[in-house]
């Protein structure tokens, strides 16, 4: 390893959320729908059929581009990438190849590794294949729906140097796509798809001018190998990390490694070899004729620009220097816009009781990312107002903070709320009413307990301590576990000092 650089690539495909498609006015939330019922002759690639572009798609493109940094282009220019494959019915994909619309951005990972954006343009999806084996037949299907799908391309520089960041770098774009509503960036639904590209270089015997990887001297470069298929933002890392030994060992048997393509197998955790590269594929780019050049001037930009939100990174910066809360509370808490929204508003009901915003936060966290985080998760539910309202969530924690109730009943409580879709405010009042009945027979029982112990009084009264924790005990025995041993304590301290 030592011997070795790693150089990474990253491609992420996003799918944008629009309503119609990139070309035509198909609906483009296919999603579950029967195959085949989302098509017109633009997006089957009909001969004759003119694509016309979807200005929104554009925009959240655009908009992609100004949260991470790029420089937009003043002029939009489509062109026509070749290839022949079933799922692309024109023998074309309508893309973007000298000028994208966006380039040279950047996003931060980690907190200070910046990993440079090469370029994000414009394209359209292709359909979708299936090859099946049944009945002593092998066929392939075709769906278009999803042919002519708004997507946008993200590419890096060769700038990643380690799985982590890589897998860092994924969840960042995710991350900011979902916050500015660009796209759902869902992987199990095909809405994001990462492709990277690895290398290992032995150090000191390459460099880097732009985005490419140069030899120094009569070094012979190694190729890099390329990881398709890959389902999840963790499979991002497991995949780098299984080629990185993949290729190392290669490189220590003295083997050289040809320019391919491999699948990742999630069920085995393993790459595997799909076809090789020899050549760089040659998609004979031209410009599209069907579509003209579209201005973009500084007033759209500006006007997109509008629609920018307080991005994670600015937002954990925020937290960290408002409410000093740790690090992994805050990745939580920003990891999605609709948590922090959340958490925020809590905070805000909480310090009108608690003025010290620092303590209204942490307790705030403390509960939304403990119990609530881990309860919702459990249960696949999100944290929202719809399954835990703001003004309930508050009042749970005021009660625990002035300590009527214990830690143990209040997750009680959040957890009866969510798994039996209660209203946490009512499961709150019943609360309170039981225990203000039960209050009176408490006092009853503390008193008979007081009554049974005498020496344990006589003995508290001369100084020993422990004996208040006995006598506590003793009540919370009687009462068979079901009274707040605060108010047992309180009770019993008031009865002892009369
Ligand atoms: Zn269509
Ligand atoms: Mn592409």
């Amino acid at each position: 390893m030592d011997k070795y650089d790693v150089i990474i690539g990253l491609e992420i495909h996003v799918q944008t959320k629009t309503n119609s498609k990139m070309f035509c006015t198909c609906n483009s939330n296919y999603f579950k729908d029967e195959p085949n019922t989302h098509v017109c002759p633009v997006c089957f690639g009909l001969p004759g059929a003119l694509p016309v572009p979807n200005k929104r798609a554009i925009e959240k493109c655009i908009l992609l581009g100004l949260a991470t940094n790029c420089d937009i282009d003043n002029e939009i220019h489509f062109d026509r990438k070749h290839y022949f494959y079933p799922d692309l019915p024109k023998g074309y994909q309508i893309s973007q190849y000298g000028r994208p619309i966006c380039s040279d951005g950047y996003v931060m990972v980690n907190g200070d590794t910046k990993i440079e954006i090469e370029r994000i343009h414009q394209e359209e999806d292709v359909a979708k294949s299936t090859h099946h084996k049944e009945g002593g037949l092998d066929y392939s299907l075709i769906d278009y729906n999803k042919s002519g799908v708004a997507l946008i391309e993200i590419v890096t520089k060769p700038c990643i140097r380690s799985a982590h960041h890589a897998k860092e770098y994924a969840t960042k774009i995710r991350q900011i796509c979902r916050y500015l509503d660009i796209s759902d960036a869902d992987m199990e639904k095909g809405q994001m798809r990462c492709e990277p590209n690895i290398s290992l270089q032995e150090k000191g015997k390459w460099k880097q001018e732009g985005s490419r990887i140069l030899p120094i001297g009569d070094y012979k470069l190694n190729s890099k190998v390329e990881v398709k298929n890959i389902g999840s933002i963790t499979a991002v890392e497991k995949s780098i990390e299984y080629e990185i030994e993949r290729i190392i060992e290669e490189l220590e048997k003295g083997n050289t490694i040809e320019q391919q393509t491999r699948g990742w197998n999630a069920d085995k955790n393993i790459t595997e070899f799909q076809r090789s590269k020899e050549t760089a594929d040659d998609y004979r780019y031209m410009p599209e004729p069907d579509i003209p050049v579209i201005d973009i001037s500084e007033k759209d930009v500006e006007r997109i620009s509008k629609e920018l939100v307080e991005l994670p990174d600015d937002k954990a910066k925020r937290y960290l220097e408002t409410f000093e809360l740790s690090e992994y509370d805050i990745g939580v808490l920003t990891a999605k816009k609709e948590i922090s929204e959340y958490f925020e508003k809590v905070v805000e009901l909480l310090s009108k009781n608690i003025t010290d915003i620092k303590e209204a936060a942490k307790l705030s966290s403390n509960w939304i990312t403990g119990t609530l985080f881990s309860i919702s998760n459990e249960m696949g539910l999100e944290i929202s107002e719809e399954n835990i309202q703001i003004e309930d969530l508050v009042a749970l924690i005021k009660e625990f903070k002035e300590k009527t109730i214990t830690k143990n009943k209040a997750e009680e409580l959040l957890k009866k709320a969510l798994e039996e879709k209660k209203d946490l405010g009512n499961l709150l009042d019943d609360f309170k009413k039981t225990k203000e009945e039960s209050s009176g027979n408490l006092e009853d029982t503390v008193t008979a307990v007081l009554d049974e112990n005498k020496q344990a009084v006589e003995d508290f009264k001369n100084g020993k301590q422990a004996s208040l924790g006995f006598l506590i005990g003793q009540t919370m025995q009687k009462t068979k576990g079901s009274a707040n041993p605060n108010d047992v304590k309180n009770i019993l301290l008031k009865k002892l000092n009369e």
